[in-house]
């Protein structure tokens, strides 16, 4: 069954941390809170664009659970008559691992919110204090416990990049993470915005981003460990916004538009060069049509690379018996 999720945005004015890499702080006389109103409008509009699936209203882009309790509540009762006619599923949200206690959570079930994503960022404490995130591997291990004990589903981010992190890091706090065992993940590269304190690490050469083909290649590593463990991978890279975009308040840092993209064709490329050993000459390269696309590669990437490393003059095409991540490599023979 196909999944929505109605995005409604709830800034967390007056967040009193400062991480590194947020220009919350910065722009907080500019944010406007959102309205029981607004989450009704929003509910409508988006309701009207879907025909069937799974359907969560889904509070995102702060701390839901650090705003006073009674504003949680206020704009959770606006999704209660859309749950109760069954055109909602439940609610998800993103939170802080230290805004997660036992009245919250009573809370939270208290309104049907189905699904809690937590801010994990690392598990690695000198990572996590060089973000000055204000929150420890202990705290994020607490609160899955608790989230856990309350039967929600869970639902936790990393960042990959972040001021002291190693790839060997980001790769111990995804080993952390799946020991955690949560229901789903988000990847999050870090990307350098205007008006951050990492903005002014970075023009004092104290911080260097990942390369756009770093991050690629340790979001795969990523992808492959969580997908080995059963763990839904549901987002790779920012999606990208008028401020999240090249030219607007992205000053350095690994972004690409479709990210996500560009690591699934770096899986498709590893799974063509195994199956290409040995082969010379003309070689046909079958995969399911909905991939070829990520098996081509961002302008043919993928195969102009292959044609250049193995030799090769290579076509692409599409086989329906094939499926997500096959791919058949045949030499063909020429007379
Ligand atoms: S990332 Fe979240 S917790 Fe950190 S400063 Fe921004 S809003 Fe606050």
């Amino acid at each position: 069954m196909r999944k929505y999720n109605i995005p409604i945005f709830v800034p967390h004015k007056g967040c009193p941390f400062d991480c590194v890499f947020c220009n919350q702080k910065r722009i907080t006389g500019h944010i406007k809170s959102v309205t029981p109103d607004e989450v009704t409008d929003t509910i409508e509009t988006y309701l009207k664009t879907i025909r069937s699936g799974s359907v969560e209203a889904a509070f995102f882009g702060g701390s839901f659970t650090g705003i006073p309790i009674e504003e949680q509540s206020a704009l959770m009762a606006r999704v209660q008559p859309y749950i109760e006619a069954g055109r909602i599923d439940g609610i998800r949200l993103s939170t802080r691992p230290d805004y997660i206690d036992r009245s919250i959570l009573d809370n939270l079930k208290k309104y049907n919110v189905t699904t809690i994503e937590l801010g994990v960022q690392s598990l690695v404490p000198q990572v996590l204090a060089a973000a000055n995130r204000g929150h420890s591997p202990e705290q994020v291990e607490a609160a899955v416990s608790m989230i856990r004990e309350y039967g929600f589903s869970l639902g936790l981010q990393m960042m990959t990049g972040l001021p002291e992190d190693t790839p060997e890091r980001s790769i111990y706090t995804a080993e952390r993470i799946i020991a955690l065992g949560p229901d789903c993940v988000r990847i999050y590269p870090t990307l350098t915005i205007k008006d951050t304190a990492l903005e002014v690490l970075y023009n004092r050469g104290e911080y260097v981003p990942q390369t756009l083909s770093e991050a690629v290649e340790l979001s795969k590593r990523l992808l492959l460990m969580f997908e080995a463990a059963g763990i839904d991978v549901i987002r790779i890279g920012l999606q990208p916004t008028d401020e999240i975009n090249e030219g607007a308040s992205v000053v350095a840092g690994p972004f690409h538009a479709s990210f996500g993209e560009l690591v699934e064709s770096a899986v498709y490329y590893d799974i063509a060069a195994g199956g290409l050993s040995g082969m010379t000459g003309r070689v046909e390269l079958y995969v399911n049509p909905r991939e070829i696309s990520k098996l081509c590669g961002n302008r043919r990437a993928n195969i102009i690379k292959l044609e250049k490393e193995f030799n090769i003059n290579v076509k692409v095409k599409g086989d329906n018996s094939l499926k997500k991540r096959e791919v058949r490599c045949v030499a063909v023979k020429t007379t």
